[in-house]
């Protein structure tokens, strides 16, 4: 027992009993995205280290001490990719798509964080985000955040969910405001934490962020970036609400809203929760005009988020917002008894898949008395079994015994009981 492998700490596997109601939120996802006319882009799972460390930020949590990052066995560093938006942005500009154009991107998968594991914080987890490259504009702003918040409400949840806006100015903005800062911190220097300490000098807007409960008070009284904003931030800004105050999408404004990457600069905004306890942000995303010039490109202006989906399934598990249908299972379960009957059951199952594309049928393989067949029949969850004994075959019919609600057993001509299963099982169409 103690020495067999185990998967890795903090990854999980997705057993077949969770994958219906992951598949049910990626269509749900999926078509939502396609509704905007937002494309998918699908990049490698691993970059060159470098790549991370220019955009995220070297003093970041997530390159300081969160990246899988090992040597090739040519000796050049690469990393398993902790986000995407740097491999988007890296995809994106060396495919052209980022010259004189506009480009709506969207990608989803696993992203990989060396992180302590625990609820809704996992080393290897997911995201579906999405990009926006080439409009300046807040209106593309509103756009990712009408879009986030079409998928709350199609998904049911959106009472249980709050917007938190902030807007990070300029990066001259964003200077000034660090002095300003950098000045109010050493003056509290002795309520600090260790972390804090370090950040002061690396990256002092990060402190904003802490939740250390000992800090929260000095934190209160820290200068607030929306005093020190560039008047084209603050138009931005202003543009943006208003926006969303004629949608109906409400928020809180949140000065000490940071983000946890370098590379965002005027709106920032996370979607939160207070049903998963500490791990409460389910979306976060951004405004990152630099990035693409940062990363060697020409100036490219630039909006995004990205939705952790192992938190947004907790959520919609916590609020049982998994629809039944979500759950999925079988139909029809098909056994047979008596000479050759297992490959006439076989033969059968072609013809009815042939006849019913939507129907999801189990045949039963591997014989076995008529109770044990109908008693797994039972445990598939089948709505109904479909009996092909030897009368049966010899006659061309087909006995159907509902094991759930949908009446009496009978036997049809084979033909009859298609039409029955299109009529009673998977509905016309
Ligand atoms: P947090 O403050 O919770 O650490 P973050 O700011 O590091 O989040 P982002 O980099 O903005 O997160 O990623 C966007 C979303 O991805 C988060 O809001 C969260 O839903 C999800 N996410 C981030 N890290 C993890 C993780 N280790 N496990 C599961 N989900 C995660
Ligand atoms: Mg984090």
């Amino acid at each position: 027992m103690s020495n067999k492998i185990q998967a890795i700490r903090g990854m999980n596997d997705l057993l077949p009993d969770q994958s219906p109601a992951w598949q049910y939120l990626e269509r749900q996802l999926r078509a939502l995205v396609e509704r905007y006319d937002y494309r998918e882009i699908r990049t490698p799972i691993v970059e060159q280290t470098g790549l991370f460390a220019r955009s995220i930020g070297e003093a970041t949590d997530v390159v300081e001490k969160e990246m899988y990052t090992f040597d090739d066995r040519n000796g050049e560093s690469l990393t398993l990719r902790p986000e995407n938006t740097a491999a988007v942005v890296r995809a994106a500009m060396e495919h052209g798509l980022l010259h004189n154009q506009t480009q709506r991107l969207w990608y989803m998968g696993p992203m990989f964080r060396y992180e302590r594991p625990q609820k809704g914080r996992y080393r290897q987890f997911h995201q579906i985000g999405i990009e926006a490259y080439g409009m300046t504009g807040p209106d593309i702003d509103a756009e990712i955040i009408l879009l986030s918040a079409r998928l709350w409400r199609q998904l049911g949840m959106s009472e249980h969910v709050t917007l938190e806006l902030n807007s990070l100015g300029s990066p001259e903005a964003r200077v000034r405001y660090r002095e300003a800062l950098v000045a109010y911190f050493e003056a509290h220097r002795e309520v600090l934490d260790e972390d804090s300490r370090r950040r002061l000098t690396s990256n002092p807007l990060r402190i904003l962020d802490s939740k250390n409960p000992d800090m929260a008070e000095m934190l209160t009284g820290a200068p607030q970036l929306f005093d020190h904003l560039d008047d084209e931030s603050r138009e931005h800004f202003e543009q943006l609400k208003a926006t969303l105050d004629d949608a109906g999408i409400g928020y809180r404004l949140n000065p000490r809203l940071v983000r946890g990457l370098d590379y965002y600069s005027r709106t920032v905004f996370e979607w939160t929760t207070t049903a998963l306890g500490s791990q409460g942000t389910v979306c976060g995303g951004g405004r990152y005009d630099g990035l693409v010039e940062q990363l060697g490109g020409k100036a490219v202006p630039a909006v995004g988020f990205a939705i952790g989906l192992e938190r947004l399934m907790l959520l919609l598990e916590t609020l049982g917002l998994i629809p039944d249908e979500a759950k999925g299972g079988v139909d029809a379960y098909l056994l047979a008894m008596g000479d050759g009957a297992e490959r006439q059951a076989l033969l059968l199952g072609e013809r009815l898949r042939d006849a019913l594309p939507a129907l999801r049928l189990q045949v039963h393989c591997g014989g076995g008395s008529f109770k044990s067949q109908i008693r797994r029949a039972d445990r598939s969850g089948a709505r109904v079994a479909l009996i092909l004994g030897e009368d049966e075959i010899a006659n061309g019919r087909l006995t159907l015994k509902p094991l759930r609600d949908d009446g009496e057993q009978q036997t049809l001509d084979q033909d009859a009981a298609i039409a029955w299963l299109a009529e009673r099982i998977v509905g016309e169409s």
